[in-house]
C-alpha cells in the first residue's frame, strides 16, 4: 500500500459538539454525508425485491454471496413459490436447487423455508416491523433485520454494517473499531438517525463502487479531502469526482 498523505481539509463552521471519544467531528460528519448525498443523491438496495417478503428472502440468500448472483436466482424463485406459506410448503430439494447458484445452498434453502414458515405462524405471512420479532427468525441477524427495516419498512431502528460499510468507515476514520455491532453504534452516535437508512446505502454503494477493498480510487474519489486514509492526491473538483461516482453507482458498476 502507497505511503498516506495528509489531506488538506477545509474548515468548516458547523458545530463539532457531538464529538464523541471515539468519534470524528460532527462538522466532518455532515460534510462527508453532504458529499456523499451529491455523488449518490438517489440511494438505492441493490437486492432485486417487489416486497418485503421478498427483500427479506433476498437477504438471507445474500450472506457470503453478491447481489447479483441473488438477483439471478429470485425471480425465479419468486414466480414459483410467492408467498411465505407456498415457499414454506415447497419441497426441500427443489428449493435447494433454486438458490444453489448463491452458495451454502443446503443451510439457505433450509433457512428461507423456515424462515417463511415462522411469517405465517407467527405473523400472518407478513414480515414483522420490530427488531426483536425480526431477528427471532431462522437466518435474520441484525444486519438483515436493517436492511429489511430500513428498506422495506422505512424504520431506521440501526444501520446495516457489511464488509463495505465497515471498511469505508473504518478508513474514514469513523470507527476504530473492527467488528459489525461495534462498528454500527459508532456510526449511529454520529450519523443523524434520519440518515440511518439511505446513508447507509450511500456508504455501501461508495464502498461498492470507488473505495474498493483493493484498490481504492482515492484520485477519483469525492470524500478524498475529508479521508485520513487517501492513498493519492485527488484529480478535479468534488462536484466532478461526485459526478463521476454518481454515473459509475446509477449505471451500477458501467462506463455510461
Ligand atoms: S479517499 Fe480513498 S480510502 Fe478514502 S474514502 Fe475515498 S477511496 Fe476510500
Amino acid at each position: 500500500m502507497a505511503a498516506k498523505k495528509k489531506p488538506s481539509v477545509e474548515t468548516s463552521t458547523r458545530s463539532s459538539t457531538a464529538m464523541s471519544s471515539t468519534a470524528m467531528p460532527a462538522s466532518r460528519v455532515a460534510d462527508l454525508l453532504r458529499v456523499l448525498q451529491l455523488a449518490i443523491p438517489e440511494p438505492y438496495c441493490e437486492l432485486d425485491h417487489d416486497s418485503p417478503f421478498q427483500l427479506l428472502i433476498a437477504t438471507i440468500l445474500s450472506a457470503q454471496s453478491t447481489d447479483k448472483i441473488v438477483n439471478s436466482v429470485t425471480p425465479a424463485l419468486f414466480a414459483k413459490w410467492p408467498t411465505p406459506a407456498m415457499l414454506a410448503a415447497a419441497p426441500r430439494q427443489e428449493v435447494e436447487q433454486a438458490v444453489h447458484k448463491t452458495g451454502f445452498f443446503r443451510n439457505k434453502a433450509k433457512a428461507i423455508q423456515e424462515c417463511s414458515l415462522l411469517l405465517c405462524e407467527r405473523h400472518g405471512g407478513a414480515v414483522p416491523k420490530s427488531m426483536e420479532e425480526l431477528t427471532a427468525l431462522p437466518g435474520v441477524a441484525r444486519k438483515t433485520a436493517n436492511v429489511v427495516l430500513g428498506t422495506a419498512h422505512r424504520i431506521a431502528l440501526g444501520i446495516a454494517t457489511d464488509t463495505h460499510v465497515m471498511r469505508v468507515s473504518q478508513r474514514l476514520g469513523l470507527t476504530a473499531a473492527t467488528k459489525p455491532e461495534p462498528i454500527e453504534q459508532d456510526l449511529c452516535r454520529q450519523v443523524p438517525q434520519e440518515e440511518w437508512t439511505d446513508g447507509g446505502h450511500r456508504i455501501l454503494l461508495h464502498g461498492r463502487y470507488v473505495c474498493l477493498a483493493k484498490n481504492p480510487q482515492c484520485e477519483q474519489c469525492p470524500l478524498a479531502e475529508l479521508c485520513p486514509s487517501r492513498e493519492a492526491e485527488p484529480a478535479g473538483s468534488v462536484a466532478e469526482r461526485a459526478e463521476r461516482e454518481r454515473r459509475v453507482v446509477e449505471s451500477r458498476g458501467g462506463k455510461s
